[in-house]
């Protein structure tokens, strides 16, 4: 119960990494805020963690709009009286070759992944500073050292990963650590829009990509979400501004 007292909100919480997430920070004490752009998925992973006896609640949250980041970060904090950890996992993908991505493309994932995180954090550190106290992962990814298809999700992704830095070098002043993880290929929705994409059946994807990685086998959002739950403890209070690999091995 490492996360006894504490409250943690997760953007994209309500599939994949951020489910898995907002699933194990409950399981070890936490109160959760599950947001996601739609309420369903987010209502539905805080029902199944009430359930099982644990704190949540769920709020629709689009991350690219401030006015429902703020709105989502101040029911957290009415509800559970405070706010401690911050996750971010919204995230969309939209992939082509560079000559073939639209504006839309672009703006869409730039916006969702570096704005949306941008709104989050800023909304939430004003409660964490106050306190002294905070724990904020951002989701960055593999992509951030080039991915052919990715140049939109890659410059986000990479992007991310200064914005780490550079939240932990303002806000470490503040008790606040601030952290990336950055993971590889992991069995969710987004990955299996990518086989779509590639009009591949999504066991053979996985087959192909697994070949390359050392570990053997693609990743389970389990595998991040231990990951972001260490970042989130207290045993991890003396690292900060990292951005930590989660992709079963470097690529040879
Ligand atoms: P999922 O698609 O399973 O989950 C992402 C969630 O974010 C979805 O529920 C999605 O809703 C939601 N979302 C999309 N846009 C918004 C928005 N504007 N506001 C709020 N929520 C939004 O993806 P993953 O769990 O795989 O991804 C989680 C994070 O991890 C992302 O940032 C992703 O880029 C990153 N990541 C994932 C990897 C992977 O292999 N899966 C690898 C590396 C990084 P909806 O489904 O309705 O779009």
């Amino acid at each position: 119960m490492r996360f006894r007292d504490r409250v943690a909100l997760i953007t994209g919480g309500g599939r994949g990494i951020g489910a898995a997430t907002a699933q194990l920070l409950a399981r070890q004490g936490a109160a959760v805020a599950v947001t996601d752009v739609d309420a369903g998925p987010a209502e539905e992973i805080a029902a199944g963690i009430r359930a099982e006896g644990g704190r949540a609640l769920a709020t629709a949250c689009d991350v690219t709009d401030r006015a429902q980041v703020e709105a989502a970060v101040a029911q957290a904090v009415a509800e559970f009286g405070r706010l401690d950890i911050l996750v971010t996992c919204a995230g969309i993908i939209r992939d082509n070759l560079i000559h073939k991505l639209t504006d839309d493309d672009w703006d869409g994932v730039i916006n969702t992944h570096l704005k949306g995180t941008f709104l989050a954090v800023q909304a939430a550190q004003r409660h964490m500073v106050a306190r002294r106290y905070g724990k904020i992962v951002l989701l960055s990814s593999t992509s951030a050292l080039g991915n052919r298809g990715q140049a939109n999700y890659a410059a986000a992704k990479a992007g991310l990963q200064g914005l780490a830095r550079t939240l932990a070098i303002e806000l470490g002043p503040f008790g606040i650590n601030v952290n990336a993880v950055a993971p590889g290929f992991i069995e969710t929705r987004m990955t299996r829009a990518v086989a779509e994409r590639l009009g591949m059946d999504y066991e053979q994807l996985k087959q192909v990509v697994a070949a390359e990685i050392p570990l053997g086998r693609v990743g389970r959002p389990d595998d991040v979400a231990n990951v972001i739950a260490f970042l989130c403890s207290d045993e991890a209070a003396y690292v900060s501004g990292q951005t930590i690999y989660v992709a079963g091995g470097p690529r040879g």
